[in-house]
């Protein structure tokens, strides 16, 4: 489990001036144990570590890179971005490239206000969301991530539905007391909640996908019960695609489903890797945003023109050819091998895949579908395996409750290398 010296000595420096060595906190190894690896360059499919020993990358910067490390494409987009001047603090054409892409083709994206985070994306929803309906409560559901914002950092407490409790802290009750938490794939306790609260219900926040603890694929008649006791209390539906928009087609989650949220948000895909966030949905709700509203948001670097040129290449590249249909045709073979390599060694062990999206864990054989069905083992049992995988030269998420992500630059072969390296990873990990 010992990183070479290298990596252990830049960590130590790294421990010194930075909280925990690092600037995101699963970039550390705390979930796995071990030293985390430095990486100095990306290509493609792939990462290179500062020793120069390569690992086949299945994270790939948390979701982000759908064409994959350093794609050439987007690569001349930035380079031309930086040489046209990289801020303007203006309005410039680059960012309405991008709106008009969009808006263009996601017809529930009616306007978009650019930020540069998914976390800021999320910020902007709900206060678009209180200041079109003039209430204050917004309920969300526990296992969904939106970002480190205050209001949406907490989750269902240990007692009733709908008492909460921070998962930070320095939070404050107060930041959180309009904060309502209900379980996913649930609907009676979800019903009382809304029958008792709806009536200040500014937004019902949900990740269509829950992607960000373990992949915990919804079923479509739930999400549209969701839809419609939100829209029967006035609540707004904020669809938070932040993982899933132009990850999973063009539509997000939205599209595949066919349910219309009245806002979406966008983040890691639109901006090809820089820090590109979006606010999306009915006009006549975002224009409650200064400067045509009430609604105070700002920033001094959004919709910065190299995230907006890279963002609009990025996919463009991708529906030129095809790419979401590539990318499930790949990714369905790669889960296909991984469960034939897996069932030989145990019945617990499954992947479940949705898109381009994979989480691999023990459990059930059914899709996992909220947090607390996960067995408490799985953590165990993941560390081994990610040390077992990261000796074998493939770079997972180092956590077990973080999703893997295939690229375009994950040709077949590739893909076929790193399941036959997670089916020996595996075997390691058992014994
Ligand atoms: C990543 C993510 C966020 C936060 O985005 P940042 O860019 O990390 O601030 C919010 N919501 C979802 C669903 C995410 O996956």
């Amino acid at each position: 489990m010992t990183a070479p010296t290298g990596h252990a000595a830049l960590f130590e420096r790294a421990e010194r001036v930075t909280p925990g060595g690092v600037h995101s906190p699963v970039r550390g190894f705390g979930r796995v144990g071990g030293t985390p690896v430095f990486f100095a360059r990306g290509r493609g499919a792939w990462l290179i570590d500062v020793d120069g020993r390569e690992y086949i990358d299945l994270c790939q910067s948390f979701g982000p890179l759908i064409l994959g490390h350093a794609n050439p494409d987007a690569a001349r987009a930035a380079h031309a971005a930086i040489d046209d001047g990289w801020t303007f603090g203006t309005t410039e054409p680059y960012s309405l490239a991008l709106a008009e892409w969009i808006t263009t083709r996601v017809p529930w994206a009616e306007r978009i206000r650019f930020v540069s985070s998914g976390t800021e994306a999320v910020m902007t929803a709900l206060r678009v969301a209180r200041a079109a309906t003039g209430r204050a409560r917004i309920l969300k559901f526990e296992g969904c991530y939106h970002g480190h914002a205050d209001a949406v950092l907490v989750q269902a407490g240990s007692g009733l539905a709908g008492a909460t409790a921070a998962s930070s802290a320095g939070v404050p009750p107060s930041a959180f007391r309009d904060t309502l938490v209900a379980s996913l794939d649930e609907e009676d306790d979800l019903m009382r909640l809304i029958d008792a609260t709806g009536h200040d219900l500014a937004a019902v926040l949900v990740e269509p996908l829950p992607a960000n603890h373990g992949l915990l694929p919804q079923r479509p008649a739930w999400l549209a019960r969701v839809a419609e006791l939100a829209r029967a209390c006035g609540a707004l539906l904020i669809f938070d695609e932040v993982i899933t928009g132009f990850r999973m087609g063009v539509g997000g989650l939205a599209g595949r489903t066919g349910i219309r949220p009245d806002l979406v948000c966008f983040g890691k895909v639109i901006g090809g890797g820089f820090p590109v966030g979006a606010c999306a949905g009915r006009a006549d709700l975002l224009d409650h945003l200064a400067p045509t509203g009430p609604a105070y948001q700002a920033g001094t670097l959004s919709a910065n023109p190299v995230g907006m040129r890279v963002g609009l290449v990025t996919l463009e590249k991708v529906e030129a050819c095809d790419g979401w249909r590539r990318l499930e045709v790949r990714t369905t073979a790669f889960a296909d091998r991984l469960r034939a390599a897996f069932a030989s060694r145990r019945a617990d062990l499954h992947v479940t895949r949705e898109g381009s999206i994979f989480w691999i864990h023990t459990g059930d054989a059914d899709p996992i579908r909220r947090p607390d069905r996960i067995p408490p083992s799985h953590a165990d049992w993941f560390a081994r395996f990610f040390h077992a995988a990261l000796r074998r030269g493939v770079y997972l998420p180092p956590s077990p409750y973080e999703v893997g992500f295939v690229s375009l630059a994950h040709d077949d072969d590739t893909l076929g290398l790193a399941a036959e390296r997670l089916a020996a990873a595996a075997a390691e990990a058992d014994t």
